[in-house]
């Protein structure tokens, strides 16, 4: 097989500036010897991975073709996963930790970043190119108009940089827009101080109507929201600020608690 025909639906553009695909995996440190490359394709990334002794490499990807493609281009490479990343249980796959990396199709790269949030006590790094849009995003600190969901949920586990931005020219086939690599590394927050589902519902929930104050996207979460979050907007909030609006809401859900146990009582 000479080359895998490019599918639309697989999200695959394949990368073909070699100088790009050497720098993405420069930017991958050498922490811990697993990684595991997401989505290989033609393996652009594979090959300069293989090069470092360093590491110890994995790679999943869903295209059969492709597997097949790797298979014959890449007698070494020892570990293939012919499997959807969304869908397995990966973390069987590694005695301790491992770091990922990949070019990552565009229409799933939300839910790639929710899964490695997941798994993120697994996963010390991360080297991934993404939609340029999504890159800004993810990196973003509050006070921007790109600042949501995604920056909030993974800013609170991971250090984010924004590497460098890459021109649609490089791929084939082009995609439309530009892309970016960003490294998101874990931090020291080892667990919050609050309830994590219930970050998670405030977060979305705020940002779900990011236009609105706070006192009214929050009504059904919490009724009397505390003076200082009321009458602010989301993207006001730092990370930080999320933690502790979570940590609030839950200490005066426990305080109407025991007032109630307490009325019952007398
Ligand atoms: N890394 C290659 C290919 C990038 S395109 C390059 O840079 O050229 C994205 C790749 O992800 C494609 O090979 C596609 O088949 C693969 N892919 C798409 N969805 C996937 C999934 N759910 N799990 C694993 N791989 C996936």
């Amino acid at each position: 097989m000479s080359f895998v025909r490019p599918k639309k639906k697989l999200g695959q553009h394949f990368l073909t500036d070699q100088n790009i695909a050497a720098k993405i995996v420069d930017s991958l440190g050498a922490n811990v010897p697993d990684v595991l490359e997401i989505g290989p394709g033609m393996g652009v990334l594979t090959q300069f991975l293989l090069q470092r002794p360093e590491l110890n490499v994995h790679v999943i990807e869903i295209d059969t073709e492709s597997v097949e493609y790797l298979k014959e281009h890449f007698p070494n490479l020892q570990h293939i996963y012919s499997e959807d990343f969304l869908k397995a249980d990966i973390t069987e796959r590694f005695a301790g930790n491992f770091n990922v990396i990949g070019n990552f199709p565009y229409n799933i790269s939300s839910q790639i970043f929710f899964r490695i949030l997941k798994f993120r006590n697994r996963i010390p790094e991360t080297v991934g190119m993404v939609q340029k849009e999504v890159a800004e995003r993810i990196a973003s600190k509050h006070g921007t108009k790109v600042y949501g969901i995604m920056s909030v949920l993974l800013q609170a586990f991971f250090d984010i940089e924004y590497l460098f931005t890459v021109p649609e020219t490089v791929f084939n086939p082009p995609p439309k827009v530009k892309s970016a690599v960003i490294r998101i590394r874990r931090n020291q927050v080892s667990e919050l101080p609050c309830n994590e589902d219930l970050f998670i519902k405030v977060v979305k929930a705020a940002f779900n109507q990011r236009r609105k104050m706070m006192r009214n996207s929050l009504r059904e979460i919490c009724a009397d929201l505390p003076v200082e979050y009321a009458e602010k907007r989301p993207e006001q909030l730092s990370v930080n600020d999320f933690v502790l609006l979570t940590c609030a809401i839950e200490n005066l859900k426990k305080v109407q608690y025991e007032l109630r146990v307490d009325q019952r009582k007398h």
